[in-house]
């Protein structure tokens, strides 16, 4: 039986303006790397057994029936600086499953590759495998990854590197950059088409731009308080990398924090640190005001909208506090709510940053604070066991149960990202597969022989920055 996939090609059927219909560019010698089966049932995805098979489709050799591909339009604010002109320049959408897009990235040029090759090299490729399944096992909404394959073929960077296709899987691909694209260039049909077909893909319940607007809000602000949570940093929020979906999207120079820093920044163009850390619950309300923008010319009175809009945006920081303090509060221990849970929990993390503390290990050992004999440095943490004791005295959950199915056990740290595709290009996949399987339930303890996986890195394992992946 050979492969088959139930495509329903929606973006296809929008205005011709929101997109290039374009092949993916066949490569040399596919080689499957990786298949994501539980996702393809998931999809909808029908015999997928032949490893040649799947490598000729998701690199982009062999075009699957029932296939569209395109590549769509979109345009940015990147780090401020508004460009118009952007797009799919290296990815291919092949089309729709399930109500899911799939998507080759680094399948070859298209109309808006601009000086670009088109093509992705194996780190960048394995990264977003590994963070992208890691983000979906601890419940964080995300794109997903399908698949990855080797093409055989080198990728000049600063040198040759060995090139790699990833098939990334979303709810959608639209994006705040998507409606500026079209609102920029006065294309009111492109966008009220787009905006329509955002609305029945993601938010069937909205009536009108603003309710859109405010659902997307919504869905941003959990977003990040959920990033927040497990101290991921997105590092390039561009208007490009902001779905309205609300998933996170684009595993560019992404990273988790080891010790906490609020200022924590490791992309290698993040120069100003605009998309630090602690940046990001106001980044997004900057993207948010950017997305209104690009509806307005949808609305006939557009002093009214401006007001309404306005409003809405402005609602938005208290949304994401309340998200921040809802994903919070377990973390802590904490299901019912007080008044000065916020100010507990920033303490918290303030003695953090002073102790140089590890993120994810000093929530994930709150609980020996109860049971055992402390292990944090009481000389900054000992007056915040205290309030935080009796704090817990008003619980009725257990809350060691709370606290360990809200902090993950391990994350993707970066200095295990970078020995594993280290050993990717030297052809050693084992701690790929070791990678993603210990990652695959964050939450559990884990077996004592994984325990390593939860160190953080020695002075020189440290990775201090990140790059995109160009
Ligand atoms: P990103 O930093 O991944 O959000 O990408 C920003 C823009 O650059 C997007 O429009 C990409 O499609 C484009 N781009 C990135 N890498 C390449 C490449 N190797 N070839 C062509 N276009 C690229
Ligand atoms: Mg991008």
């Amino acid at each position: 039986m050979s492969l088959s996939i139930p495509f329903d090609n929606s973006y296809a059927r929008l205005p011709s303006s929101l997109f290039s219909e374009q092949a993916p560019t066949p490569v040399r010698a596919p080689k499957l790397i990786a298949f994501n089966a539980a996702l393809a049932a998931d999809l909808g995805i029908a015999g997928a057994e032949d490893a040649d098979h799947l490598a000729q489709v998701f690199s982009g050799s062999i075009l699957p029936d029932g296939a569209q591909p395109l590549a769509q339009l979109y345009a940015a604010h990147q780090f401020g600086h508004w460009n118009p002109n952007l797009g799919d320049g290296r990815a291919i959408l092949i089309g729709e499953s399930n109500g899911y897009d799939i998507q080759l990235k680094g399948s070859g040029r298209t109309p808006y590759s601009r000086q670009g090759d088109g093509r992705a090299w194996l780190g960048p490729v394995l990264r977003e495998y590994v963070i992208s399944e890691f983000m979906f096992a601890a419940g964080i909404p995300t794109t997903r990854a399908l698949a990855a394959v080797q093409t055989g073929e080198d990728v000049y960077r600063d040198k040759p590197l060995p090139g790699a296709v990833l098939t990334r899987t979303a709810s959608s691909h639209i994006r705040v950059g998507t409606f500026q694209a079209l609102a920029a260039r006065q294309d009111i049909q492109g966008l009220q088409a787009l905006l329509q077909y955002a609305i029945e893909r993601h938010y069937p319940m909205a009536a009108n731009p603003l309710e859109f607007l405010q659902e997307v809000i919504a869905a941003q602000a959990n977003l990040i308080a959920r990033w927040m949570s497990i101290g991921f940093i997105h590092g390039v929020m561009n208007t490009d990398n902001c779905a309205i979906s609300g998933e996170t999207i684009d595993y560019g120079p992404c990273a988790f924090m080891d010790n906490y820093h609020p200022m924590t920044v490791f992309s290698s163009i993040d120069r100003q640190g605009r998309y630090a850390f602690g940046n990001q619950p106001d980044i997004i309300v900057w993207n948010m005001a950017q997305l209104a923008t690009a509806l307005l010319p949808l609305m006939p009175d557009t002093q009214a909208a401006v007001a309404e809009f306005t409003d809405a945006v402005h609602a938005m920081p208290a949304l994401v506090q309340t998200r921040w303090l809802h994903h919070f509060r377990p973390k802590i221990g904490l299901r019912s709510e007080q008044s000065e849970d916020a100010e507990l929990i920033k303490n918290l993390l303030d003695h953090m940053t002073q102790s140089n503390s590890d993120f994810t290990n000093t929530f994930r050992e709150l609980p020996n604070e109860v049971t055992e004999t402390s292990s944090m440095d009481s000389h900054l943490f000992g007056d915040w066991i205290k309030a935080w004791k009796t704090r817990l005295s008003y619980e009725k959950d257990d809350p060691i149960a709370v606290m360990n199915s809200a902090n993950p056990a391990v994350i993707p740290r970066n200095h295990q990202i970078e020995a594993m595709i280290a050993a990717a290009v030297d052809n050693n996949y084992a701690p790929f597969h070791d990678l993603m399987r210990v990652l695959s339930a964050p939450h559990s303890p884990l077996a004592p022989q994984d325990i390593g996986y939860s160190y953080p890195p020695k002075e020189k394992e440290r990775v201090l920055q990140t790059f995109c992946g160009t």
